[in-house]
């Protein structure tokens, strides 16, 4: 293990030897046959990941811009959009949108909350909307969205379904053959980034368009974009050695072998890992009496907000965590010094994860807060059905 942190924030998330390694070969050509070998097998790993027959796309940039890419392909400026917020990331659609010149409207909920599948069948009920965004988990507030629940919802409106999958993607079932109550209901597109549960470093848009969706990339006469309309890069995933804009050589690299780690775990087994993690680490944190935003039953397998015992200082907290080697996250907007965000995905080991509530209750104890450090870890461990 070549790091000397372990980088438990939201993304990016723990890299590993294999990727570095991948990482650092020879920068060759962007049109070298054996470079493009690498990135065309990048995608279809992609596509065999996403489970789609429609067009993926693995391109320069982050999270945000796979969002970008993902929205103005779909809708038109003047188009309704209604947008599933349940924290800070569901909010960056409505900036996206109103960016774009489309006729934005939200459903949010309290932070720390789902929105409801009754407030969204009723908000349908009341209007047209050409697509409708999804928060697969909110990194702000470590709450999942209950796909089950919506999709079938919205579907049956007609919407298109855009599912911001950026910090659950290869940790969170997102599968897009699969049909929630009905042949025509599926979701149809999905975005995310290298960085968070498919543990590559930052630098990769990663979106996955189902025929559907395609199709209403077709009925848009001008895509107010250049380097986000997927038009300009169907024929470069299609043959890479084509030169559309010149990809991150080495990221491609890196990409690769992440995502074959990620197809040799299986995407079921690593469900079922994160969900174990998810439920460790809070835990063993709710033994130091460090409670959850989230409700269990609505909590993220990949990452917790974790709020704050009174007394306890966030800044001496996680400087202190730092100095141990152990990187938290601070929360964000209003919840900042309350809270503190654990990611738990990717990469991450249930060694790590282990080792990391042991030193958090190391540090409440050295801040003067008496905690039963045995006692965390025994309920972590019975979290897990594996032995660490
Ligand atoms: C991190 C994140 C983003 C933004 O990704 P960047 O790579 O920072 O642009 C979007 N949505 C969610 C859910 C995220 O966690």
């Amino acid at each position: 293990m070549r790091n000397k942190d372990m980088l438990l924030i939201p993304g990016p998330t723990p890299v590993i030897d294999s990727i570095y390694d991948a990482m650092a070969q020879e920068t060759r050509s962007h049109t070298d046959g054996r470079f493009t070998k690498v990135y065309k097998k990048a995608i279809e790993m992609t596509r065999e990941m996403f489970q789609t027959d429609g067009e993926v796309f693995v391109v320069s940039g982050s999270g945000t811009l796979a969002m970008e890419m993902a929205l103005v392909n779909t809708v038109a400026a003047g188009e309704k959009l209604l947008v599933i917020s349940q924290g800070y990331f569901g909010d960056r659609f409505i900036k996206l949108g109103e960016a774009f010149g489309i006729d934005v409207e939200v459903l949010q909920s309290e932070w720390g909350k789902q929105v409801t599948p009754a407030e969204v069948e009723a908000k349908l009920a009341t209007d047209t909307f050409k697509a409708v965004t999804i928060t697969h988990a909110d990194t702000s507030t470590g709450v999942v969205a209950d796909l089950e629940a919506l999709v079938p919802i919205i579907k049956k409106h007609g919407a298109l379904i855009i599912l911001d999958g950026v910090v659950a993607t290869a940790a969170i079932e997102e599968d897009m053959s699969k049909t929630y109550g009905h042949p025509d209901y599926k979701i149809d597109v999905i975005l995310t980034g290298s960085q968070k549960a498919i543990g590559v470093p930052p630098g990769l848009a990663i979106v996955a368009f189902n025929k559907t969706a395609l199709a209403a990339r077709e009925q848009i006469e001008r895509v107010p974009a250049y380097y986000a309309d997927i038009y300009n890069w169907i024929p470069i995933m299609h043959d890479p050695s084509k030169y559309f804009a010149t990809p991150p050589v080495n990221l491609i690299y890196a990409y690769h072998e992440g995502m074959r780690l990620v197809l040799d775990e299986g995407m079921e087994k690593r469900y079922k890992r994160h969900t174990a993690y998810g439920k460790a680490v809070r835990a063993g944190l709710a033994a130091y009496g460090m409670q959850a935003l989230a409700e269990e039953s609505v909590a993220a397998s990949t990452l917790s907000c974790i709020l704050y015992p009174d007394g306890v200082d966030d800044v001496n907290f996680r400087a202190t965590m730092a100095e141990k080697g152990v990187i938290l996250a601070g929360a964000l907007a209003h919840l900042g010094g309350k809270a503190f965000r654990i990611g738990h995905m990717g990469n991450t080991t249930a060694e790590m994860l282990e080792k990391a509530v042991d030193l958090i209750g190391e540090t409440l104890n050295e801040m003067g807060h008496q905690v039963d450090r045995a006692n965390a870890r025994a309920q972590f461990r019975a979290q897990l059905e594996i032995k660490v």
